[in-house]
């Protein structure tokens, strides 16, 4: 197998459309020259350091996001997970720093998804990842997605913040409504709660600004954030204002890969990609036009598909069956790539590099998948 720009081709040679990016990973494609050199110069001049002598890189990536978001500071990860791990970390140690040591319980919210390890899942209402790996961490407690009213009732002696995807992904790319987004804001700032913000999914432009909360004109105190940043190369960060990281203190917290040259040497070139207006315009742009389009066709199979939402090319079509019979459909019989999720709905997350050619292809591609597929022989 190997990747093309929007498109992936197997050993046979056949090609298809990817609109599943690796789940949102791949944001300039497959073959995009600026990440390959800086990952092959970066390879050339070193691998791995530890962080014990110090990364000038790793500063500069640092500074750069946060020059270009609300964060005064910046740990590096590998992965989505550690990125939401040390952001749970963080909103305990705001409060056990201050010896409110009761202060350990985050409000999470219902069909999230904060990633595989143990705090993760626990973060999460999810049976389906809870079974066999009993018991859950403790010091989570599951409220109903955009549901401000259910999120200030569940405050209490313990609670120590909000952790919430702006934008659920794995969900079925569900916004959070501006009303709700906003009233954490408020109910973290009146009861001195930490405000994090899981941005893993829908981070890094691909909403159409470089992180999504920029939409909701909200600011966390913490955010988590990865798939996108290292465009194909494993890399997360988790972000902080002064505040909010006022218990990670020196020593507090580690990794040994986190920061690595050549992550951070992908992080650079996607950045320098995408960390720029005419880019994330473009992104807008592209994404308007793909959900128009994608309106007006859903017209035609009024029993197949319900809605599309999302924002910019964070796509979903909320399907009226199982999604993932006709994920598979696209796949196997039209050679298109997407991605099935939560609340029964199909996702699309094209690589933002995208262009016109791409957009028929893809409708070319949906069209004669949507025509030919029988969901009851499916199931
Ligand atoms: C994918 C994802 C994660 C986990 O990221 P990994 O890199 O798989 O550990 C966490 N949160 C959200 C919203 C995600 O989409």
């Amino acid at each position: 197998m190997r990747g093309e720009h929007c498109h992936l081709i197997d050993e046979d040679g056949t090609r298809y459309l990817d609109f599943a990016s690796g789940i949102a990973v791949n944001l300039l494609g497959h073959s995009h020259k600026g990440l390959i050199g800086a990952i092959q110069r970066q390879a050339e001049t070193l691998m791995h350091v530890s962080n014990l002598y110090g990364s000038p890189q790793g500063e500069a990536l640092a500074s750069r996001l946060v020059e270009k978001t609300f964060a005064d500071t910046v740990f590096f990860t590998n992965s989505g997970a550690e990125a939401v791990e040390t952001a749970i970390k963080t909103a305990r140690a705001y409060h056990q720093h201050a010896g409110n040591d009761e202060k350990f319980e985050l409000i999470t919210f219902k069909n999230a998804f904060h990633g595989r390890t143990m705090a993760t899942i626990s973060a999460s209402n999810q049976e389906k990842m809870h079974k066999g790996f009993e018991p859950l961490l403790p010091g989570f407690r599951y409220v109903d997605f955009d549901d401000l009213e259910g999120a200030k009732a569940a405050i209490g002696p313990n609670t120590a913040g909000f952790l919430v995807e702006p934008i659920q992904g794995e969900g079925g790319i569900r916004p959070g409504s501006q009303d709700f987004i906003k009233g954490l804001r408020d109910l973290a700032d009146a009861h001195d709660l930490m405000l994090v913000f899981d941005e893993v999914q829908c981070g890094v432009a691909r909403t159409g600004t470089l992180y999504a909360y920029e939409q909701y004109d909200v600011q966390p105190d913490i955010m988590a954030t990865a798939k996108g940043i290292g465009g194909g190369f494993p890399l997360g960060a988790c972000l902080a204002t002064e505040k909010a990281a006022r218990g990670m203190t020196f020593g507090t917290h580690g990794s040994t890969y986190g920061g690595n040259p050549l992550a951070i040497a992908a992080g650079m070139a996607v950045l320098d990609a995408v960390a720029n207006d005419d880019f994330l315009s473009e992104v807008r742009t592209k994404g308007e036009r793909l959900r128009s389009r994608l309106e007006q066709f859903i017209g035609n199979y009024p029993d197949l598909f319900e809605e599309v939402r999302g924002k910019g090319l964070m796509l979903g079509m909320k399907m009226k069956c199982e999604p993932r019979p006709f994920m598979i459909h696209l796949r196997d019989h039209h050679q298109l790539l997407t991605v099935a999720a939560g609340d029964s709905t199909l996702r699309l997350l094209p690589p933002l590099v995208i262009g016109d050619a791409e957009m028929d292809e893809f409708f070319d591609k949906l069209s004669a998948g949507a025509a030919s597929f029988e969901p009851e022989r499916a199931a």
